[in-house]
């Protein structure tokens, strides 16, 4: 058996996986989009300055735009003309054709570069990282080195319906996958790497198999349990070591990163190539062509999805957020979901069934946090443990009263980060007029 396997925890659920439309689907190009609005922000930092200017002509992976201090400089994806200029984005017109993922080439020979000079090289890429946080790749490694991070996991398991995006990555690209996450152990400089990946999808993973032999890295599959990879489920999963309350799986020696934080890294550091977009996965109901798509960063998300209509939800629909009119494609846009607009329910009372707390895998009991939301009770939320929330979306899946629970959890945690002692959180609906009564 190549793959180990185990691993369990509490609380969580089963949910359809929603994942035959797209799962076998390789990765392709997307049907070409008349302009680029490429973000000056892609990441949790100050934006980035115009170095162009509205009217000039631009080359492919051209910088447009320079970090402003953590900041990463910004580079074309595609070539084009300069439409216009805001304070967030870049607008190109008459794009080059997208290309999808270049060739691999290798130019350089990793394994002679010691850990400074792979993490001067790295220094060099202006990467962004592609999860939720919105880290430059300078900014995780870092604050993995801070931290002194012991074990690198690589993050594989996407057990979010819907999306595919990794296992493409792994199923396609699997050797440059397992490369670039030794190139990152070595970076950070960590004793141990370990590739966790849902046990389902293992017979596609032969090319990731036979070059993880050349490295010492353990690879182990997982049953698909939601949400077994959130990062410090996963963390717990893999070590049985708890990730306090309010930390991070940095916090006991554990640095996370994902396939297309690797991927991008083996890019870089052997092909000496910045990619210029991530690989989406479009599916959902009403999605007319159901796929994993290399696409370009800025391109306008309805007009990807185009002739399906709204609503989409960005990422999964466990996690997501409904796509506002204007979006374009970031870093962090693992995939685009068009959901049957039936499905959004409208809220009522609490009925104390116990089922958010039952499934809940940080253990909180979810319809006291969510009284405490409604009396804008911060204090009590924070001392019944609230920053403990993966934010995976379980509570909300779950509640027969339909309350949006891990919104409300995810807006607790905020502001108890932002560390503000009371704010009003929650205005009850207004009483219909007695007529309706
Ligand atoms: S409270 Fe947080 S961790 Fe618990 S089920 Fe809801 S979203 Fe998940
Ligand atoms: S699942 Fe919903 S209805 Fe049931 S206890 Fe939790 S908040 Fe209340």
């Amino acid at each position: 058996m190549l793959f180990q396997r185990y691993g369990k925890f509490t609380g969580g659920i089963d949910v359809p996986e929603e994942k035959d439309s797209t799962v076998d689907k390789p990765i392709s190009i997307p049907e070409a989009t008349d302009s680029l609005r490429i973000p000056l922000m892609p990441c949790q930092t100050l934006p980035s300055q115009p170095t162009v200017t509205v009217g000039a002509r631009i080359e492919p992976h051209q910088r447009i735009a320079a970090a402003m201090k953590d900041g990463i400089d910004i580079f074309a994806p595609l070539g084009g003309t300069v439409k216009s200029i805001d304070e967030k984005t870049i607008e190109l017109a008459d794009l080059t054709q997208p290309k999808g993922i270049p060739e691999s080439s290798i130019e350089t020979s990793w394994s002679d570069l010691d850990s400074v000079q792979l993490y001067q090289r790295l220094a060099e890429s202006h990467l962004p990282t592609f999860g939720a946080r919105g880290e430059t790749m300078m900014g995780w490694i870092n604050r993995a080195k801070k931290s002194q991070a012991n074990t690198l996991i690589i993050n594989a398991v996407e057990c979010q319906p819907y999306v595919t995006a990794d296992h493409r990555l792994l199923a396609e690209f699997g050797s440059e996958v397992i490369t670039g996450s030794a190139i990152l152990g070595k970076t950070i400089g960590v004793s141990k790497i370990i590739v966790a990946v849902d046990e389902t999808h293992t017979d596609d993973y032969t090319e990731l198999l036979e070059t993880n032999a050349q490295y010492d890295i353990q690879c182990i599959a997982l049953p698909r349990k939601y949400p077994i990879g959130a990062d410090n489920i996963l963390a717990y999963v893999l070590t049985r070591h708890e990730v306090p309350c309010g930390q991070d799986p940095e916090s006991i020696g554990i640095a996370m990163a994902g396939p297309a934080e690797c991927f991008s890294v083996y890019r870089w550091v052997v092909c000496g190539q910045r990619l210029g977009g991530r690989v989406v996965t479009i599916s959902g109901m009403h999605a007319e062509r159901p796929g994993n798509y290399f696409v370009p960063y800025g391109t306008d998300i309805h007009e990807l999805m185009a002739p399906a209509e709204e609503p989409f939800i960005i990422g999964s629909p466990m996690i997501g957020r409904l796509c506002p009119e204007g979006s374009v494609v970031k870093p962090s846009t693992d995939a685009v979901v068009a959901i049957d607009p039936t499905i959004v329910g409208v809220p009522s009372q609490c009925i104390r069934c116990g089922w958010c707390h039952d499934h809940c895998p940080a253990r909180l009991n979810v319809a006291v946090l969510n009284d405490h939301y409604e009396l804008s009770d911060i204090a009590q939320a924070e001392h019944l443990g609230v920053l403990s929330c993966v934010e995976c979306g379980v509570c909300s899946y779950i509640c027969p009263a339909r309350l949006p629970l891990a919104e409300r959890t995810r807006k607790l945690k905020r502001a108890i980060k932002r560390r503000q002692t009371s704010m009003p959180l929650f205005t009850p609906a207004p009483k219909p007029p007695e007529s309706d009564r």
